[in-house]
């Protein structure tokens, strides 16, 4: 199963595709980890890309597409992926449509959570609380919210109109949220009744692990 997650920041990508990776047996894939990881260690693309994290601006799109070639594709061959984060701009969702066909690796769902503005505020500053990201000040969320809607909010009906996307409010108990995202996946055949993912020949034959 091969899975997009978008939302804006605090939208819930980061919980939802964890619980997706784990249900599956996908990998989670999330860029905004990948590039914290390498602004920590300080690699000569973490020093490059450190001024644009902190301040809340999207990372160039040859960049985070570099980074993130060789783990989807690794992913790919081992299961599948649930892309947390990416992509961010119409030039990442065409590349990566692109780069899709030519290896035969499309994805199957664009996961698109909600949530209200401001709870999406609440919700980071509660995580700043808890996890101190140097991102998670008022000042950077807004500024990360604005870059969201003019840079990534037009993904959502490009998506819509591909006919592969899902969308959830998150603004809800989580319970809802996840029979919901069964429900669509479902539909959609990527998961069986029963909680599996469907193979990715279309057999239908069980394949991922047990739904939780
Ligand atoms: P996130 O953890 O998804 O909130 O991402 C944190 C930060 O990483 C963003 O504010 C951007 O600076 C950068 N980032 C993550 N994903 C992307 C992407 N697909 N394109 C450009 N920048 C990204």
């Amino acid at each position: 199963m091969r899975l997009l997650l978008i939302g804006a920041p605090g939208a819930g990508k980061g919980t939802q595709a964890q619980r997706l990776a784990e249900r599956f047996g996908i990998a989670h894939i999330s860029s905004g980890d990948l590039l914290r990881q390498h602004v920590r260690d300080q690699t000569a693309l973490g020093r490059t890309i450190k001024s644009y994290v902190e301040a809340g601006d999207l990372v160039p799109d040859a960049v985070v597409m570099d980074m993130l070639r060789k783990p989807t594709v690794a992913a790919t061959e081992n299961g599948g992926y649930v892309l947390d984060g990416f992509p961010r701009t119409m030039p990442q969702a065409l590349r990566a449509a692109q780069i899709g066909l030519e290896l035969g690796i499309t994805s199957d769902a664009v996961i698109y959570l909600t949530a209200p503005e401001e709870e999406l505020v609440t919700r980071l500053l509660d995580r700043a609380n808890r996890d101190g990201r140097p991102d998670d000040t008022l000042d950077v969320i807004r500024h990360r919210l604005a870059v969201y809607a003019r840079e990534t909010a037009p993904l959502v009906d490009y998506y819509r109109g591909r006919g592969i996307l899902l969308e959830l409010s998150t603004d809800r108990p989580e319970a809802d949220v996840r029979a919901d995202l069964r429900d669509g996946l479902e539909a959609r055949g990527l998961v069986l009744a029963g909680g599996s993912q469907t193979v990715p020949d279309g057999t239908g034959a069980s394949a991922g692990a047990k739904d939780r």
